[in-house]
């Protein structure tokens, strides 16, 4: 096997394999090398996004939110479900069977391509010389014009909870439990707590949430944050703002977890305690002293805006780089390294990178919120449209949450979009192509939009910018 390459790409998780795809597709001779080994020890690709992230949490989101729809919403629709059961099991080999299937499809989609895989891990040397080591053992040199790293993260653990194989767990094990636990806890509100803490929720554990900050996921638009903690704490998610963990204790097949807040020093007890205090730059065993390629004060490895590193010719993408630790957005800078290689002059547009968080109503937004332009003292205006003034939403029992618009006052171009409804993970893409193109909110209001669907909800919310929706009744109106 040839051991000289145009690009080799280190990591297969979404930036990873993105960037090798499309290096290959433009004719480029790439190799991809992955050490990722699944349950059984067989070699994996897809990254934490297939394997232990996107995939199977949104595998058990959609199935418990399905069960809660059975459960508490159907008896509201004239739908009768008898003997309706959990089987947690069942649902654990459904979501392993899915990722199994993906993760095998990108190793076929590597193949089809062309690109050559190598399985093991790599280190990086001087002068685009890479150290491989095979599973099994056996090291040995591959060369390549242009390496793009893609190593990715891992999840950050806190001394006052160290993780064990039984009661203190991280997301990977919180995506794998085989039983629904009595009560569970959460450390951290952001995304990846708040999504597994609602699917053990919806399944039936007494689920507290322990969060440091006081404010709810700071990142959202405040007045969409506000409404899904409400939302949240109405499906019986105990969300705690203001409380730092301090300490742990393993104690009779519990878990004793000291914390303090605004009152002092407390306690509580659970069943099983998730840490999903965030994710770190995985970098471990990666740069030999003479790459080249240095980190920043956090440990990302530095890049430019185009993701080259200090070394010459060597790259990196997705979460082992600045940025949001989201998917897409290294897909995408895999995307604009290849092609740039290839002689392309691709870029990523940085200030449309969609977040979504997919609790039930889902969460999604794209650009700046209300506070980040407050505080810039940029000027703006804003449209909102209730989900409970949207006929689908209605027809569909499902009328919680809003859409909010923000223009910028002077240009009426979109500068925001911050939606708290079903489905707006899908609905949120609408928003992104809008301001990807440069749209006013004007522009939105003019553009038909199929009816009865849930987008015409974010139609009515740019027509509220200018105070012409028409859904929204006693509303002041504008000429
Ligand atoms: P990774 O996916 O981490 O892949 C890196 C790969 O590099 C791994 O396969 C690793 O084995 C390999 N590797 C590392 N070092 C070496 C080496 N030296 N040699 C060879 N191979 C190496 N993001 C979203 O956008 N949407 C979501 O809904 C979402 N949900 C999530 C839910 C959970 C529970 C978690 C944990 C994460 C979630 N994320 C989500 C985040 C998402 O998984 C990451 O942003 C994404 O996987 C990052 O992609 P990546 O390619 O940069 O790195
Ligand atoms: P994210 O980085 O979005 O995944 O969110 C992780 C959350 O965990 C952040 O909101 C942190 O404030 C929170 N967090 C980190 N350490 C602690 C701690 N010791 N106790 C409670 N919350 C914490």
């Amino acid at each position: 096997m040839s051991t000289k390459f145009d690009v080799i790409v280190i990591g297969a998780g979404p930036a990873g394999y993105h960037a090798a795809i499309r290096a290959a597709q433009l004719g480029l001779n790439t190799a991809c090398i992955e050490k990722w080994l699944d349950d059984s020890g067989e070699p994996a690709y897809g990254g934490t996004c297939l394997n232990v992230g996107c995939i199977p949490s949104k595998a058990l989101l959609d199935t418990s939110h399905k069960f809660i729809e059975a459960r508490d919403h159907f008896s509201e629709i004239g739908l009768t479900v008898t003997g309706l059961k959990v089987d947690v099991p069942a649902m654990i080999a459904k979501k392993s069977e899915v990722v199994r299937n993906l993760t095998r499809g990108i190793a076929g989609l590597l193949k089809a391509n062309g690109v050559t895989t190598f399985e093991g891990s790599a280190r990086v040397h001087a002068s685009r010389s890479i150290e491989f080591t095979a599973h099994g053992g056996g090291t040995q040199t591959l060369n390549a014009d242009h390496i793009i790293i893609a190593t990715g993260s891992v999840p950050v653990e806190i001394p006052p909870c160290p993780i064990t194989a039984d009661y203190i767990i991280d997301s990977t094990g919180a995506l794998a439990l085989e039983s629904v636990p009595k009560r569970l806890g959460v450390i951290g509100a952001g995304v990846i707590g708040l999504e597994l803490g609602s699917v053990w929720a919806r399944l039936g554990a007494e689920v507290v949430v322990l969060e440091a900050l006081d404010e709810f996921l700071p990142m959202a638009d405040a007045t969409i944050a506000k409404e899904a903690l409400k939302q949240l704490r109405k499906q019986g998610l105990d969300i705690r703002l203001g409380t730092r963990v301090t300490g742990s204790e393993i104690k009779k097949k519990k878990v004793v977890v000291a914390y303090s807040d605004s009152d002092g020093d407390k306690s509580e007890t659970f069943d099983k305690l998730i840490v999903a205090v965030g994710r770190k730059p995985y970098t471990q065993d990666l740069l030999a002293a003479d790459s080249g390629v240095n980190l920043d004060e956090r440990g990302f490895i530095y890049v430019n805006d185009l993701c080259s590193t200090d070394a010459p010719g060597v790259y990196a993408v997705g979460d082992v780089v600045r940025g949001p630790m989201l998917a897409h957005k290294g897909m995408e800078e895999g995307i604009m390294v290849a092609e740039r290689i290839a002689g392309q002059k691709t870029l990523v547009n940085y200030d449309c990178v969609p977040s979504v968080v997919y609790t039930h109503p889902e969460i999604s937004w794209v650009g700046k919120t209300e506070q980040e332009l407050k505080a810039a003292g940029e000027s703006y205006k804003v449209g909102s449209f209730p989900m409970v003034a949207s006929g689908r939403a209605m027809a569909s029992n499902d009328t919680v949450g809003m859409i909010k618009v923000i223009a910028d006052d002077a240009t009426d171009r979109i500068l925001g979009v911050h939606m708290l409804c079903a489905h707006s993970s899908e609905l949120i893409a609408e928003a992104v192509i809008a301001m990807e193109f440069g749209s006013s909110a004007e522009d939105l209001g003019l553009t038909m939009f199929a009816h009865p669907t849930l987008s015409e909800s974010l139609h009515e919310a740019a027509l509220a910018v200018s105070g012409h929706a028409i859904h929204v009744a006693g509303r002041k109106r504008k000429k």
